[in-house]
């Protein structure tokens, strides 16, 4: 706090009046609006460790973290000198630098699998180029996803898709073409066996099947035992490539992200792997990477088109290679304690006040869902997801942000804490969850 409240206007309200006249909606990510809790979007003034402050000068717990990318906290001291570093080099050069090639080494020593790495901008492209390699090496059309997993808004994988597409309750995207739309099958989550009907049917012509590795787009809704694995066996007994999203996952979770949680025990790994958010530590990079025969098809050694003014920036990639070089087995672990502690606290709060729920996790990603459903049998599934009394969240969101607690402004999104999460900071949390789990006792 302390900062001049002048960003875009004197105060939240106004910014986003202003905005609202500009920026349809007033953001720039749907995901950033309160339509689905209510009230005024705080407008972000600055970041430091786990707290936000907005441009009224109110001070918040940030667990949001970006959507994921913060997982030192905010304006980490290290990774800002980085990137002055880097930009006073010059800001980019749409040239190879070295950095490109420590930030792929740096990816690759975690998740071996990811044998060839191409670095891109967002998660959307490097969904959207995994598609295109499997679709290209397996000289198939149709790509099989999950219903309430997010990939991004590639066209293809906007079907049933979680995030934002979720909040807005979209079955799916207006604007895609029917004939994109019919090379997607969907497929109810955690069902082995919807998906074993499927390949029965379409085996031949199915190039893909992408995942979240562990689904956080729908709410967090865990892989359960060996579904990971099925998809691995399943794929590979059809000729189809296993795409794991880790966009969200990937060295958030754990230091190999989920892949290092559940295949690096299991003795698997999928054919292509996407990452994103962790990887340019809050700047614009994310990557696709695995197979080298796989990622050789891409130009300039092969047929696959790909490219990016942008992609690889030094500036950007020095922020990511800071971060993942600061992310050691000591940041998982704190960052697993303190998400541990908030989960526990929050199910405390909610039953203290009778609220039936299921805090979900996986890793340190969490959230909870509401309801009789929910709290007897954990939700499993999109449709699962839909049937939870979702209405408490904007309740239990309004206290918390009220009490200097930012958390996502969706039912239908993990929470992301950060390894600056300190004991501070967590308590101004605890204090807080009381009167919310009341809030959504009585919602
Ligand atoms: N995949 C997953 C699993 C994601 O969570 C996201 C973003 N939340 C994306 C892909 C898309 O990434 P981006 O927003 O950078 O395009």
């Amino acid at each position: 706090s302390g900062e001049a409240p002048t960003v875009g206007g004197r105060t939240s309200a106004e910014a986003f009046a202003r905005a609202q006249a500009v920026i349809p909606g007033g953001v720039n990510s749907p995901v950033r609006a309160f339509g689905a809790v209510g009230g005024t979007p705080p407008f972000v003034a600055s970041g430091s460790g786990p707290y936000l402050t907005d441009v009224d000068g109110r001070e918040y717990v940030d667990l949001v973290g970006s959507w994921g990318p913060a997982l030192l906290g905010h304006a980490h001291p290290q990774v800002v000198e980085a990137v002055q570093a880097a930009a006073a080099r010059g800001l980019g050069f749409g040239a190879p630098t070295v950095a490109e090639v420590e930030l792929v080494d740096e990816i690759r020593s975690r998740v071996p699998a990811a044998e060839m790495v191409r670095l891109v901008s967002t998660g959307t492209e490097a969904t959207m180029t995994a598609l295109r390699l499997a679709r290209a090496h397996t000289g198939r059309d149709l790509v099989v996803k999950f219903a309430g997993c997010y990939h991004g808004h590639v066209d293809a994988l906007l079907a049933s898709a979680g995030s934002g597409v979720a909040t807005l309750a979209l079955p799916d995207s207006a604007g895609v073409s029917a004939a994109v739309a019919a090379e997607t099958i969907v497929v109810p989550y955690n069902d082995v066996e919807a998906l074993e009907q499927v390949f029965a049917t379409h085996g031949e012509r199915i190039a893909a099947v992408i995942t979240e590795a562990a689904p956080a787009n729908m709410g967090v809704v865990p892989p359960g035992p060996g579904f990971n694995a099925e998809l691995r066996r399943l794929t590979v007994e059809h000729g189809a490539l296993l795409i794991q999203d880790e966009v969200l996952t990937g060295f958030r979770v754990g230091y190999s992200g989920w892949w290092g949680l559940e295949g690096l025990r299991e003795g698997w790994a999928a054919d292509l792997y996407t990452f994103g958010k962790v990887i340019g530590g809050g700047l614009p990079v994310a990557a696709v990477g695995g197979r080298r025969d796989v990622m050789r098809r891409l130009a300039p050694l092969g047929p696959v088109y790909q490219a990016g003014t942008l992609s690889g920036n030094p500036v950007a990639t020095a922020a990511g290679l800071a971060t993942l070089r600061l992310a050691d087995s000591s940041v998982y672990a704190r960052i697993d304690q303190a998400a541990g502690v908030l989960r526990t606290e929050l199910s405390r709060a909610l039953a203290t006040e009778g609220v039936p729920h299921s805090v979900q996790w996986a890793g340190s990603l969490f959230s909870a869902m509401f309801g009789p459903a929910a709290a007897d049998e954990g939700v499993r599934d999109y449709a699962a997801v839909q049937a939870t009394e979702s209405w408490r969240y904007a309740a239990l969101h309004r206290s918390l942000l009220e009490a200097g607690v930012y958390a996502p402004p969706s039912p239908f999104e993990a929470w992301f804490v950060s390894a600056a999460h300190d004991d501070a900071a967590l308590d101004r949390v605890l204090q807080a969850f009381p009167d919310a789990a009341r809030a959504a006792a009585a919602a």
